[in-house]
């Protein structure tokens, strides 16, 4: 990749359909409301282990064009919350300040969202996310990127309310309903015909949910299991 690259339009479309439009932290789709950014897992300029540490430099500037450190984010995360931080679990011995140093010898605690499994380390209890089994890199990656933040959380309660919404729908079989349920759901959508229709259409965003290319789809995981194995 050549040394303007990471910011032009090819690079970031790139990204964008790698990551199916959706922020790779908070897993907003956010095309809609914004450009989004391209931002370095290992920050290029400089780095920060902690909330009021020095700006450390240089940073990982021979990243700064590799592709496997380049990912799709909302401003939010990246400018609003993870900005500089890349704090290690072995900051005294294994960081690496050169192309000579092994990236091999450093212990993360930000999860790389890509070559990490986030599920491993986060999960959610409804909207909220929390770290598995007190991971400290679940921990770590929660509060740096500010995954619970307050706006967030509201998009996903109310994205939450809609699924299980959905979910209560697509559960539903007419063939085994009682009398009295049919006459009230028939009752509810307006015709038979409309009922059959919202089920049909419960059960297709239900099928789409849990994928890896669906908003919000590591909450949607925790909180509906039986959608994961379709
Ligand atoms: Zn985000």
């Amino acid at each position: 990749m050549s040394a303007t690259l990471y910011n032009d339009v090819t690079v970031k479309q790139q990204l964008i359909a790698d990551q199916a439009g959706k922020c790779c932290y908070c897993e907003a789709y956010l095309l809609h409301v914004g450009y989004g950014d391209v931002e370095h897992y290992r920050p290029k300029n400089g780095f920060r282990q902690a909330p009021g540490a020095k700006l450390e430099k240089p940073g990982y500037y021979w990243l700064a064009y590799d592709w496997t450190n380049l990912l799709f984010t909302c401003k939010r995360c990246n400018v609003g919350h993870k900005r500089s931080y890349f704090p290690l679990a072995n900051q005294a011995t294994g960081r690496a300040h050169s192309h000579h140093d092994p990236l091999a010898r450093e212990r993360p605690l930000l999860l790389h969202p890509v070559q990490d499994d986030p599920a491993g380390h986060i999960w959610f209890r409804r909207a909220v996310a929390v770290a598995v089994r007190k991971s400290p890199r679940g921990r770590a990656t929660i509060a740096f990127c500010g995954l619970n933040r307050k706006k967030t959380l509201e998009q996903r309660r109310t994205f939450l309310a809609h699924m299980e919404s959905h979910d209560l729908m697509a559960e539903k079989n007419i063939a085994t309903m009682s009398a009295i349920d049919l006459v009230r759901e028939i009752a509810k959508c307006g015709s038979a015909q409309a009922l059959v229709r919202r089920i049909l259409q419960a059960k297709a965003i239900c099928e789409q949910a849990a994928l890896d290319s669906a908003e919000y789809a590591g909450m949607v995981r925790a909180n509906f299991p039986h959608l994961s194995a379709i």
